[in-house]
């Protein structure tokens, strides 16, 4: 472990809890190959860490939302599947293509720069069909017309038609009424294509609640991206530990200062909070540019000393105080902001309802002044602290 890395807060990221969760969902999705989603810097953990991490415990496929995310990871030596499906007009085509990343196409005029790119060699484009999400995706009506279009560009030898593929929009609320019509639009959309001549290697729909709760929805391939980093997609889909998931990230903070204050005393800006009683305060030297959520002010949970303690007034920028109810933590002691629970800290989860928000907010939000620590890397003969003990290889 880096100590200068540590002496103000880190996010330790558990490699060995995301191995173990990547082969947890690979369980749950049997039959069906599993792509590590990675975007946003791996959700706050770390890309290419995770994406390496990902594939020893057997992704096929990585997904990233940018082009330049998905260049980065060939870039760091990554090699096999990458998909991106974040297009503008301008690409990278040419850059994605010959780096063999599959793209995504929604609309006629990604297929059209793709054939007019010129890459040294045939696109592999995966078509993305709307099939209710209302967001990226090819409309129903609109698809004959882009299947048509990518026959054509594909028998010219430009593409190689390589997915079919879609989104849901409420698969975190299961039973939800939009599941089961657009998985009944995607099985049209999926055999009209089909019956165009395409011949996908890979047919995809499902995101981590799909995975999770929608076995019907697994296909050929899985999206995993929030689950894969032992975050609950929803709480009523219930707790990491309940979906066999193991919490990756650990933010803690050293405690920067203990201070004895009078009853009456105004904390932080804007004085929201008052001491009740002569008492201490203790400082946390994270805020919201740390992505500490300044939502959660009076309301965010951290473990300092074993009692879990309250945000006391405003999550300032670099800063919040917590009121130590008279306990004399030594400057340098830990606050544990989230975790996976095993010591009684707060997780992802907690700051979220906190925050009035979802866990993949808190995570994705953990800025880059916060360095990342990395533990258990090695996937090889498992070490004490690999709470997968090495059963599952
Ligand atoms: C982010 C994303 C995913 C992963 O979603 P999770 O809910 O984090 O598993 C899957 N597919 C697409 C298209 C995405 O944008």
């Amino acid at each position: 472990m880096n100590e200068t890395a540590s002496l103000r807060a880190r996010a330790e990221i558990d490699l060995a809890a995301l191995r173990a969760n990547v082969r947890a969902l690979r369980g749950r999705a049997a039959g069906a190959q599993l792509m590590a989603v990675v975007k946003s810097d791996g959700y706050g953990h770390g890309a290419v860490p995770c994406a390496r991490a990902a594939r020893e415990a057997g992704a096929t496929w990585l997904g990233t939302a940018t082009p330049q995310e998905a260049l980065a990871l060939r870039a760091a030596g990554l090699e096999g599947r990458i998909m991106c499906w974040l297009w503008t007009p301008g690409g990278p085509w040419r850059e994605a293509i010959e780096a063999g990343i599959d793209v995504s196409v929604s609309a006629l005029w990604a297929l059209r720069e793709i054939v007019a790119a010129g890459a040294d060699r045939p696109a592999r484009v995966q078509l993305k069909a709307d099939t209710g999400l209302g967001r990226g995706g090819c409309q129903p009506a609109d698809w004959p017309e882009l299947v048509s279009e990518a026959r054509a560009a594909e028998q010219a030898g430009h593409i190689r038609i390589t997915g079919l593929w879609s989104h849901f929009a409420c698969a975190d609320e299961p039973g939800h009424p939009s599941i089961a019509p657009q998985l009944a639009a995607f099985r049209d959309m999926v055999a009209y294509a089909e019956k165009e001549g395409v011949e996908p290697e890979v047919r995809h729909l499902a995101n981590s609640p799909a995975t999770l709760t929608i076995p019907e929805a697994h296909f050929d391939l899985v999206r995993t991206g929030i689950a894969m980093y032992g975050v609950s997609p929803a709480p009523e889909l219930g707790a990491p530990a309940e979906l066999g998931l193991r919490p990756v990230m650990t933010l803690t903070a050293s405690v920067a200062l203990v201070k004895d204050v009078p009853a009456g005393h105004g904390v932080s800006y804007g004085h929201h909070y008052a001491t009740p009683a002569g008492t201490t305060l203790g400082l946390i030297p994270v805020g919201y540019a740390d992505g500490v959520p300044r939502h959660a002010s009076g309301r965010g949970p951290v473990l300092v000393g074993g009692k879990v303690r309250t945000v006391a007034g405003r999550v300032a920028m670099d800063q919040f105080v917590v009121d130590l109810g008279g306990d004399r933590p030594e400057p340098g002691a830990e606050a544990v902001l989230f975790g996976p629970g095993d010591r009684g800290e707060p997780t992802v989860e907690d700051w979220a309802v906190a925050a009035g928000t979802i866990g993949y907010e808190i995570v994705t939000r953990i800025g880059t002044r916060v360095p990342r620590v990395y533990v258990n890397e090695t996937a090889g003969p498992a070490g004490p602290a690999d709470p997968s003990g090495g059963a599952a290889r």
